[in-house]
């Protein structure tokens, strides 16, 4: 279904993010259907640039980072046409009352600040200064929103100077991943789950974003930032909301926001003991952390492991482990619920026991798994096994699901839509904050390293203890 005629403007559209993501995506959403013919999108950075060779760079991005099976020659060529380029300089005069000129005022106005968050500011008040931005234009805020509450309530408040809460849109790219989404549907369209979804029933549950990859290429700026900041305090937070929430009334923006940060709001101090922080050494030939970092004292973790409480009705008594870091084993992220014991045991084969667990895996082959207990087949008396009841999306939706929209696709279509169900509140963000800024502080006031850890493994020794010690296990991460 086409969305609304629209003008969306991309500042640092000659960016790494517009060049991977944001342009090629939205090349992905015109050849669905969804751009209407008289629907542009207007390129706008610091270079000087023509149209011609705007369109080039961009029809240079779709053949690099769009898989050969998704390039049409004839609707890139279609697609490009939609495309203008304005020269504008974010903190001078240079090219504003040209961008005026192009942006009309009777479609859906987008603005996506993909630049340099020092740059927001200067982007939201030459916008209205120079009254480009109509009462109803909508801006797409990139992360990172602060690095810490005091930075987050800044940027909140300038935003808040030229435009409504209701036109911001602040992208926290995990929340437009199909099964993140699914997450919602799984919870809240089944009675299957639901009443089990508490501490009654639910014994821990465990959150983990490993990546392989390491910070090589942006090892200055991941520097000054760190897993904290870089990774919990936005996706693996949103995470956790969406698994912990109570039911909104409705889906609706506010009505989720609202439960998600009520989530936020209830979460305990974490103490120093509950907290890992890691760093990758360097192995067979390969940079250790502090290289790629360029910094040989750096005290910054590439990996985090935390045990979490909710101090609420619902979850009271239930752990939350969560865990990221770069060169891990694998590139894997998923949520896992372990459910408790039952109550009773009918059975004698007490060895062939094992928790339900419900796992809901974000990627790799994004899907479902919820382990059971049988009997184990075969004339060997009643002995219990676990097998998997396992749904790979792409299995189960076949065509439907190879061409789900990639999440800055579907967020971008929402923010033209002005559906802000899947993008951050300013005070979701601040609480987020608010509850990470102490935890920092801590690790600089004590003058915090972390731990060494291999690349290839699962992080640092004293990760798997944090568990140990409670008598649970992470998962494998493969
Ligand atoms: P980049 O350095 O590759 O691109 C920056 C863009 O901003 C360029 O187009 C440049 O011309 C433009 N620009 C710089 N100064 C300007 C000025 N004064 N006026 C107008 N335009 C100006 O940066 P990037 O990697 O594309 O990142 C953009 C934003 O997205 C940042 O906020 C970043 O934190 C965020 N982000 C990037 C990624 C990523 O993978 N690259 C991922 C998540 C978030």
């Amino acid at each position: 279904i086409p969305v609304e005629p629209f003008d969306l403007v991309i500042f640092g559209g000659t960016g790494d993010l517009a060049r991977r993501k944001i342009l090629p995506g939205l090349y992905r959403r015109f050849q669905a259907g969804q751009m209407t013919d008289d629907s542009r999108i207007i390129g706008a950075a610091r270079g000087e640039l023509s149209d011609e060779a705007f369109r080039n760079l961009v029809a240079e991005a779709i053949a690099e980072f769009l898989p050969k099976t998704q390039q049409d020659p004839a609707a890139i060529a279609d697609f490009l046409k939609r495309l203008q380029y304005v020269a504008v300089d974010a903190q001078g005069e240079n090219g504003w009352p040209q961008l005026k000129a192009l942006v009309r005022d009777d479609v859906v106005q987008a603005f996506y600040f993909s630049v340099a968050p020092a740059l927001f500011g200067d982007l939201a008040s030459r916008l209205t200064a120079h009254g480009i931005a109509g009462p109803q234009a909508r801006v797409v805020v990139e992360k990172p929103f602060g690095r810490d509450l005091a930075t987050a309530k800044a940027l909140n408040a300038t935003l808040a100077q030229h435009f409504a809460e209701s036109q911001i849109y602040r992208i926290d790219h995990y929340l437009g991943k199909e099964t993140v989404q699914n997450l919602m549907a799984v919870r809240f369209a089944n009675i299957l789950f639901e009443p089990l979804w508490k501490s009654e029933y639910v014994d821990h549950v465990q959150i983990t974003v490993a990546e392989t990859v390491s910070v090589e290429g942006r090892g200055a700026y991941y520097d000054t930032s760190g897993a904290m900041r870089d990774m919990v305090q936005n996706h693996l937070m949103q995470l956790l909301c969406l698994i912990a929430m109570e039911p909104p009334y409705h889906f609706d923006p506010n009505a989720v926001r609202d439960e998600k940060l009520k989530v936020i709001r209830a979460l305990d101090p974490v103490r120093p003991e509950d907290i890992v922080r890691g760093q990758y050494v360097g192995l067979k030939g390969q940079a250790s952390y502090l290289e790629d970092a360029e910094n040989k004292n750096s005290k910054t973790e590439s990996y985090i492991a935390l045990k979490l409480h909710i101090s609420n009705w619902r979850w009271k008594g239930t752990p939350f482990y969560l865990r990221t870091g770069k060169r891990l084993r694998a590139r894997a992220s998923e949520i896992a619920i372990t459910f408790r014991e039952p109550p009773h045991s009918i059975f004698d084969d007490a060895e062939g026991w094992r928790e339900n667990v419900l796992v809901i895996r974000l990627q790799p082959d994004e899907g479902m798994n919820l382990k059971v207990m049988i009997k184990e087949p075969g004339p060997g008396g009643m002995r219990l096994t676990q097998v998997p009841l396992d749904m790979s999306f792409a299995d189960a939706l076949g065509e439907a699901a190879q061409d789900v929209p990639d999440a800055y696709e579907r967020l971008i279509m929402d923010v033209i839509r002005g559906n802000q169900t899947l993008f951050m509140r300013g005070d979701e963000v601040e609480a987020a904050w608010a509850w990470a800024d102490p935890i920092i502080e801590g690790w600089e006031r004590r003058g915090e390293r972390p731990q060494p850890y291999d690349p290839g493994s699962s992080g640092p020794e004293d990760a798997l203890m944090l568990m140990h010690r409670d008598g649970r296990r992470w998962r494998e991460i493969r």
